[in-house]
């Protein structure tokens, strides 16, 4: 199965195939300040199931942390993913790829929330485990 994807202007597309490793919603200041939104609806991927098909000149990287590669087009300025590689994963967001079902599973970095959520989703203080965080749940 592949999904089609494309910045705000179209400059940059890119396609997906194979589902999602695991999708949610953050809530961390980093994902609301750079997306200029409550919440960021993620999709995470491995790298070898997303490629740029077309446009990739204008596909541009900023890094201020290690951990997230955010890339945007450079014409638009809209955002299409962001890379994590210590964790060997692709955040395309949900947004990018509008026929890609949203199956969203867990809340993570709700401890920063400014827009509380109560859909029964389990609520991570910050990171999984897995992903070097504490795991811990909070409630709704
Ligand atoms: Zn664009
Ligand atoms: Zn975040």
């Amino acid at each position: 199965m592949t999904h089609k994807g494309q910045c705000f202007c179209g400059a940059v597309k890119l396609e997906i195939s194979g589902g999602a490793e695991a999708m949610g919603y953050c809530h961390c200041n980093s994902c609301l300040s750079w997306s200029a939104a409550p919440v960021n609806a993620f999709s995470l991927f491995k790298p070898e199931a997303v490629t740029v098909t077309v446009g990739a000149e204008h596909l541009t990287t900023f890094q201020k942390t290690p951990f997230s590669q955010r890339q945007y087009c450079a014409k638009c300025g809209g955002h299409l993913m962001t890379r994590h590689p210590t964790i060997g994963l692709i955040d395309v967001y949900a947004a990018t790829i509008p026929t890609h079902q949203f199956s969203p599973g867990v809340h993570i970095n709700y401890a920063e929330t400014v827009l509380p959520m109560r859909d029964g989703f389990p609520k991570l203080k910050d990171f999984p485990a897995e992903f070097g965080g504490s795991g811990e749940a909070i409630p709704e």
